[in-house]
């Protein structure tokens, strides 16, 4: 009979327990979104795919093709060309793509852009179905931006 007792004092004890949790999470702020019809504000340092920086002076991009970006991309992921033109000084960007599929994230293609043409940029929503989805025409898009 002792044990009866002792097992149902041990079993309320428990279920107090539980609920105190259960209380205590009720009454504490939500920290959880309704994602995707709710979204939260990324932290600045979050790492997208690499994008064309937009001039805010000019509107436009600041590569000036020096390609090192392209060279010293480990994953070989970052295709950059351009042309000379009548009459501009230095080349002209004509082809900005990169391949994110390959892309490890590792940065050194930002750091090495001496007028820091390219950062991280913000996105995170980049499922697709197709390898294809995931190649990026940079240029287009700064374009797009301007
Ligand atoms: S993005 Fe930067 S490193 Fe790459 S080609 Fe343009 S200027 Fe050079
Ligand atoms: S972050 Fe690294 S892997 Fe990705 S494009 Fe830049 S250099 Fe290449």
């Amino acid at each position: 009979m002792s044990g009866y007792f002792s097992d149902l004092i041990t079993g309320s004890k428990s279920l107090l327990s539980g609920l105190g949790v259960t209380f205590k999470a009720m009454v504490s702020p939500v920290v959880t979104v309704q994602y995707p019809r709710e979204k939260i504000d990324v932290t600045p340092a979050i790492r997208g795919h690499i994008d064309l920086v937009k001039d805010e002076g000019t509107g436009a991009h600041r590569c000036i093709v020096c390609l090192s970006c392209m060279k010293i991309c480990p994953c070989q992921c970052i295709t950059v060309e351009g042309e000379k033109q009548e009459g501009v000084k230095g080349k002209v960007l004509t082809l900005f793509t990169l391949d994110f599929t390959k892309c490890s994230l590792c940065g050194l293609c930002v750091e090495s852009c001496r007028p820091r043409a390219i950062d991280f940029c913000s996105e995170y929503e980049l499922a697709g179905f197709s390898r294809e989805e995931f190649f990026y025409d940079l240029l287009k898009r700064v374009k797009e931006r301007a």
